[in-house]
């Protein structure tokens, strides 16, 4: 075929496809339309997730009646004029593709009148094309309505997903915003129900408190001022006590110049300054601020804007941990510290880190190891049949290693892995059976999801259903919970959080190994489940633990596909002895 320029139409759902993912990237451009018109109230409605109606209104400068048709062309935009003002932007839009992309793919109607003006102005539009104009008269401001969205790209109505995790994602965005400017009053009106208001106060506490509730919320530190700020960068926030610690990263944010932004390398900076403080596997809770001048970030990036780059990364990183690290350090009640730190020594740590292997061969490649049991060719291997050896148990190491002998030399077990093996098999079987053993609660729990686990929860009911569970929709994010499978069951009053981090898990899907929602699902549940690091066993219950372990079919992983078992043959033993 010869090269043609393609339809302005097909250019256009193109351009648009980069910028409107689903309903919640509407909201977004939305919201940041009115956050640079100068709003103090944004009013956000949604109907079915969003795919119905999404109305942002706002009392911001409104635009003039002989401006309006041109904000819906492509890169047209009142934010920037000039080359140069790229490198300096402060306004959170710049690249006039976000009316234009939105109204690719929906049905788009403005009413805006600027406040010097008596008459407003009333705009259609319909597949990109302006099908009706007039004057009208509307309170100062704009509001703008999104009908029917993805309506005319079927492939993109295909992935979004239950109304109700897209209301999850959408009570992110507005959330977040509120957070970053807490002087703008927010409110969230989701199928008539109102989903989340700030007052627009200035303070940031308070947002936090309407978002996180008064709970959660006493349990985060404002960020200590360091004597002496890096120059021309300031990180401020709030940072999760140690005991205030969640599953997955996602409750680490960041806005840089109070744009909510995604990086992951100033979410590991963080981690990296929780450092031992938190359980295995656990993540911090922190909403961070970095300010810096506009210049020393590109944000420019990627057409969702969500991501920045910045002049000297290696700075702001180093900023941001010092910065927690700080507070942590300075604010911790002793006890908690001492306490953790006594929990968990050395392991707590290491979770984070690369798994053994990963390290030794790390260490290998650099040339550091000494130590030839970790050398490429003789690194502790899985030797003979995939089943383990009859093993007897030695002893326990750290908490969380168990130390067992066997025909071929020394077998260590993670005690964690091991077990989330054995629950894995058991529970799999158990379901394949339709018999997974649940246990009734004497009293039903209540529930109370924010609106994306809430999502989660809602897509994935029927399967919790079948998986032991009883959970029931009690209203809103609400939901009772009336029986667990039965290996959760000791979680007791714990139940609620339990769930929550399945959900978080499940959510996560950083399971590779697990390719059915179900498998994906148990492991979550046996995960959950298992005998932590750092818990001091019996050694009748190590000696169950690794009977039930030489029982498994896969004994030598975990369901995520780590391994469970390090063995070091007599031989290997021997040569670190010099006796050979
Ligand atoms: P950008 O925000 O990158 O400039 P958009 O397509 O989002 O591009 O918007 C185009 C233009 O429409 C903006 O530059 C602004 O002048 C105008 N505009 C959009 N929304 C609003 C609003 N809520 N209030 C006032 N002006 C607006
Ligand atoms: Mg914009």
């Amino acid at each position: 075929m010869p090269i043609r320029l393609l339809p302005p139409e097909v250019a256009g759902k193109i351009a648009a496809g980069e910028v409107v993912e689903r309903p919640a990237s509407v909201v977004k451009e939305l919201i940041e339309n009115s956050v640079d018109a100068g709003a103090t109230d944004i009013r956000v409605e949604i109907r079915e997730g969003g795919r119905r109606l999404i109305r942002v209104a706002d009392n911001g400068c409104g635009i003039p009646a002989d401006e309006a048709a041109l904000a819906f062309a492509r890169h047209a935009t009142s934010k920037l004029t000039t080359v140069a003002d790229l490198d300096r932007i402060t306004t959170l839009g710049f690249r006039g593709e976000a009316l234009s992309s939105i109204a690719a793919v929906s049905r788009v109607t403005l009413l805006t009148r600027p406040r010097g003006q008596a008459m407003g102005h009333y705009l259609r539009v319909e597949g990109g094309q302006i099908t009706h104009q007039e004057g009208r008269g509307c309170p100062a401001g704009t509001v703008i309505s999104v009908e029917h969205l993805f309506h005319n790209v079927p492939a993109r109505l295909k992935f979004l997903r239950q109304p109700q995790t897209e209301t999850g994602h959408i009570h992110d965005v507005v959330t977040h915003y509120a957070l970053a400017f807490p002087a703008i009053r927010f409110h969230l009106m989701a199928d008539d129900r109102l989903a989340f208001q700030s007052t627009g106060n200035g303070n940031r506490y308070d947002v936090l408190i309407a978002i996180l509730g008064l709970e959660v919320a006493e349990q985060m530190l404002a960020l200590e001022e360091p004597e002496e700020p890096p120059a021309g960068l300031a990180v401020s926030g709030f940072i999760g006590l140690p005991s205030l610690h969640r599953a997955s990263r996602n409750y680490i944010s960041f806005f840089v110049n109070r744009r909510w932004v995604q990086d992951r390398s100033l979410s590991h900076a963080v981690v990296e300054a929780y450092h031992t403080l938190l359980p295995v596997g656990r993540q911090p809770v922190a909403v961070l601020f970095v300010d810096l001048d506009p210049a020393e970030v590109d944000v420019n990036v990627h057409p969702t804007k969500r991501e920045v780059k910045f002049r000297d990364g290696q700075k702001v990183f180093a900023a941001v941990q010092r910065a927690v690290r700080r507070t942590l350090v300075e604010q911790i009640p002793v006890p908690a510290m001492a306490q953790a730190a006594r929990t968990w020594p050395a392991f707590g740590a290491s979770t984070a880190a690369p798994s053994g292997w990963e390290r030794h061969e790390a260490l290998v490649a650099a040339g550091q190891a000494t130590m030839s049991w970790y050398q490429a060719d003789e690194k502790p291997q899985p030797v003979g049949p995939v089943r383990l050896p009859l093993l007897r148990v030695v002893g326990q190491v750290g908490q969380t290693y168990i130390v067992a002998e066997g025909p071929q030399g020394l077998y260590l077990i993670d005690q964690h892995a091991a077990h989330e093996r054995v629950l894995y098999e058991q529970m799999l079987a158990a379901h394949k059976q339709q018999a997974v053993p649940s246990q009734a609660l004497l009293e039903p729990l209540l529930l109370d999801l924010d609106p994306l686990l809430a999502g989660v929860l809602a897509e994935h009911l029927d399967l919790l259903n079948r998986v032991g569970f009883a959970i029931e929709p009690f209203g809103g994010t609400g939901y009772l919970l009336r029986a667990v499978p039965a290996i959760l069951a000791p979680a007791g009053a714990g139940l609620p959080a339990a769930v929550v981090d399945i959900l978080e898990m499940v959510r996560q899907g950083d399971d590779p190994l697990a390719a059915q929602a179900e498998e994906r699902l148990i492991a979550a549940v046996c995960k959950r489940a298992a005998v932590k690091a750092g818990q001091t066993l019996s050694p009748e219950e190590m000696q169950r633990l690794v009977r039930q372990l030489e029982q498994c079919e896969s004994p030598r992983t975990c369901p995520h596909g780590r391994p469970t078992v390090l063995h070091f043959s007599v031989e290997q033993i021997e040569k670190e002895f010099g006796r050979r």
